[in-house]
């Protein structure tokens, strides 16, 4: 702010007088870009539920209006099941009989009305005791199908429990009345998809992390988001008027007019660099003594590619295919994919198309494959260790990919590969395929590259036995990162540990480098820190051929690699090659790029 930047006392307090009324809370800024407006709280965080001890005469009253919670979540519900029914049909909207079931449950209802009288507390703190005991009993049965109520038993709960606090009930994100900023605790990628892009002007989370396939899914759709706020979603209330600051991951609760008046020249400074980096969007990523660095898009769905042609992307470096099974009740069969692929291939033919296999896993769950719960998700049943024992699902992709071949110039890609075993038993399935539609008769590229994501440290030390099998390598640094520190993506209260200019990852990115170089193959680099400017510097030093980010963020990228010299790079690679600190290799990184391109840099009010 203002006087954050002013050393000058007398300023400081006078600034200070300027923004007398607001509130700003501080989170880690993962989607770019300033927004303003109504805040809309999502009623998923974990409000704590507090106990009150009541009087004997306000029992009654209590048990009344715990009687009209009931009664209007069952309004609620009917509600939503008449709206499914219209939209999607009757049998989607019979899977709210069973929370209706859980309404009408006498004994459930009793043992709450039971707490209230004889403990004498709060109908909120009654219900959510009894319904969790419930629930917690449900999901230790062997039966499948009961077991699989917990998840009504805690939704019903939810519900009953917002309206006696006086909370909006679930949003349905995808038809939203009027423009909001979105508050959540959290946010799935699968409900961050379903956002209406025109209503949702910005959001904010408790948790999460740079990394987070929200945060990612934000960058993507430009909408300007802030994460990691802690208790943003208990201590906001519906109807709030706040300004999100994308860049800095700061949220104005009540801004002041100078506030405001602060960040419109921010926003009229971001207006003028968009335009410059108009210029170098069709312009190729040369640097300043010929070197040319592929600059490609991260895409996660097929109507991607409209937004693709318009980012100066050399291509498609990583097409994040999971999008495609998620928010459905079944997984996309053999001929939808290939639709889906052949739309990106031909739409941006002759350029590539790099499509990664499933990387269903971590936090990406789909809703139409019941797979277990796991006590380390990152660590589980994730990506290709799926696909290799479901070779179902596995076949009608690769089958799908190869077909939608011929459209374009499509490249396979297989993510979580940890061993050279795993590689060459996906290559063999595809092998296989192959086989399978040269006897069909059915054409596809028979040049098509394959590569290998070294997103596991393993990978990357054993990079000269994987490079023998594959074309290209491409370094997921987002979960590379990861699992080399230890720190999960996902978790904002280790995100300072979360270093990807420690020297470990430093070195683990130059022997994949090296091994590819050694092999003749080529290597890209799709993880999210390929669209932060201060480390492009470090990264194109090092070697990668191809940066592969989120569309919006390409025109910068290429503006500043026409603005630096490759030698500078290598030296400043070497340099860190040698360096012990994670600190001081980022701050000479950052320094060659500001230098390069100072206006990228100008983020602050
Ligand atoms: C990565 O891990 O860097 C990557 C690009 O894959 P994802 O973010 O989808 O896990
Ligand atoms: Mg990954």
């Amino acid at each position: 702010m203002l006087f954050k930047r002013a050393g000058h006392r007398y300023f400081c307090c006078v600034a200070t007088q300027l923004h007398q009324g607001e509130k700003t809370l501080r989170g880690i800024p993962v989607s770019a870009g300033v927004c303003r407006g109504k805040i809309l709280v999502l009623d998923k965080a974990r409000h704590t539920i507090e106990q009150r001890p009541l009087a004997e005469v306000d029992l009654p009253e209590e048990i009344n209006r715990l009687q009209r919670a009931l009664v209007l979540t069952r309004e609620q519900l009917q509600d939503v099941q008449r709206q499914l029914a219209l939209s999607l049909g009757a049998s989607h909207a019979s899977i709210f009989d069973a929370h209706l079931l859980v309404l009408e449950d006498p004994a459930l209802i009793d043992e709450t009305v039971r707490v209230i009288q004889q403990e004498k507390v709060n109908a909120e703190y009654a219900f959510h005791r009894v319904t969790e005991r419930y629930a917690t009993a449900l999901a230790k049965v062997a039966d499948e199908y009961l077991r699989e109520r917990t998840t009504d038993m805690r939704d019903v709960s939810t519900r009953v429990i917002n309206n006696l606090q006086g909370r909006d009930e679930q949003v349905d994100l995808r038809h939203l009345a009027e423009p909001c900023i979105i508050i959540a605790h959290d946010l799935t990628p699968s409900k961050t998809a379903q956002m209406d892009r025109k209503q949702v002007l910005g959001f904010a989370t408790d948790i999460g992390s740079r990394t987070s396939h929200t945060a990612i899914m934000a960058r993507s759709l430009r909408i300007p988001a802030v994460v990691g706020l802690k208790n943003a979603s208990a201590e906001l209330k519906n109807g709030d008027y706040v300004l999100l600051d994308g860049f800095n991951g700061v949220i104005i609760v009540n801004p002041t007019d100078q506030t405001l008046f602060e960040y419109g020249q921010l926003i009229r400074k971001q207006v003028t660099l968009e335009e410059k980096l108009r210029e170098a969007l069709n312009q190729p990523a040369i640097t300043l003594d010929n070197h040319h660095v592929l600059i490609s898009a991260n895409i996660e769905q097929a109507a991607d590619v409209e937004t693709v042609k318009t980012s100066g992307a050399d291509g498609v470096g990583l097409f994040r295919t999971e999008y495609l099974f998620i928010n459905r009740d079944a997984p996309p069969g053999e001929d939808e994919q290939y639709q889906a692929y052949h739309t990106v291939a031909e739409a941006l033919k002759p350029s590539p198309v790099v499509i990664r296999t499933l990387d269903l896993g971590g936090d990406k769950l789909l809703s139409s494959l019941a797979l277990p719960t796991e006590m380390n998700p990152f660590l589980g049943w994730r990506a290709i260790r799926f696909c290799l024992e479901h070779e179902e699902i596995f076949r009608a992709q690769l089958r799908a990919i190869l077909r939608a071949s011929v459209a374009g110039n499509v490249k396979i890609m297989y993510p979580m590969i940890s061993g050279l075993d795993e590689l060459k038993q996906a290559n063999a399935f595809l092998a296989q395929y192959k086989t399978e539609l040269r006897q069909e008769g059915v054409a596809f590229d028979e040049q098509l590259e394959i590569g290998a994501m070294i997103e596991i440290p393993a990978a990357a030390l054993i990079a000269d036995a994987l490079a023998k099998q594959v074309q290209f390598f491409s370094l997921g640094t987002n979960d590379l990162i990861q699992y080399t520190l230890a720190v999960d993506r996902m978790n904002e209260k280790i995100a300072h540990l979360y270093e990807p200019t420690h020297p470990a990852i430093v070195r683990l990115i130059k022997l994949t480098v090296d091994a590819a170089r050694t092999h003749k193959i080529w290597v890209s680099l799709c993880g999210e820190i390929a669209g932060d400017p201060a480390l492009v510097p470090l990264l194109i030093g090092l070697g990668v051929d191809e940066l592969s980010a989120a569309p919006p963020l390409l025109a910068q990228i290429k503006y500043l690699i026409r603005r630096l010299k490759l030698s500078d790079a290598r030296e400043l690679a070497t340099f860190a090659l040698g360096c012990e600190s994670a600190t001081e290799i980022l701050a000479r990184s950052l320094a060659i790029a500001q230098r390069a391109a100072p206006s990228l840099f100008d983020t602050k009010t």
